[in-house]
């Protein structure tokens, strides 16, 4: 999953960061409103964290703002104190969910988890396509009953392959959702973890998921795509 960080504490956006990281997310961050605000907007992302307390425009302002101009991408608000004015105007702006600081990593996680399990807008949070499982509250995946084990970022590119089944999906979008803004289009990264996938995934089965759509990109697919 993709998710901004709007946090102008550095040594929290990189608490944040790094820990969100480590679960396989892809993570930008924004030092201030203005920023934030401005990335929320032009990037396709899965969350939000945003701080109230921020320089040139405030946490509240910048969610209205994105509200206001159409985007619905959930925001946990960070208050500084556990202010009932604060949470108030959070939420009347637009926010899903709030977290006090100073927080446990713990519980920034399960929220980001809830706010992101009410996104994916499934009943059954099973993620799956022909035999191959992926559970995102266990982040386990199997293949024919048979567990695959996976690093964070091949489990990462494999969820956001399965949440977008049977379409192109092009190294550019894979690069955008996957991994964050300091990605480089131009390096084979993707490419390279695909195979990795690929060998984990598909090698040993008769059916291949991953298929590769010369010049566009990849697809995940029961069927085979025409040549
Ligand atoms: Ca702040």
């Amino acid at each position: 999953m993709k998710i901004l960080v709007v946090e102008d504490e550095e040594r929290v956006a990189h608490f944040i960061q790094k820990g969100l990281r480590e679960e396989g997310h892809a993570v930008d961050t924004a030092a201030d409103g203005e920023d934030g605000g401005f990335l929320a907007e032009v990037n396709d992302y899965d969350l939000v964290i945003l701080d109230i307390m921020l320089p040139k425009k405030n946490g509240v302002a910048v969610c209205r703002d994105m509200r206001d101009h159409g985007i619905n991408t959930p925001v946990l608000m960070l208050t500084a104190r556990d202010s009932v004015e604060d949470r108030v105007r959070g939420l009347d702006a637009g926010a899903d969910d709030y977290l006090v600081k100073p927080f446990a990593f713990e519980e920034l996680l399960a929220r980001v988890r809830a706010l992101l399990r009410r996104r994916s807008d499934s009943k059954t949070p099973i993620l799956s396509i022909a035999d191959l499982e992926l559970n995102p509250i266990s982040r386990s995946v199997m293949r024919n009953e048979i567990p695959i084990r996976l690093t964070t970022k091949e489990y990462a590119l494999l969820e956001y392959m399965l949440r977008n089944p049977d379409k192109v999906l092009s190294r550019t979008l894979i690069g955008e959702h996957v991994w964050d803004m300091n990605f480089d289009p131009e390096s084979n990264v993707i490419d390279v973890y695909v195979s990795h996938l690929r060998a984990k995934v598909d090698k040993k089965h008769t059916v291949s998921l991953i298929h590769t759509m010369r010049g566009q990109g990849y697809m995940l697919s029961v069927k085979a795509p025409p040549a």
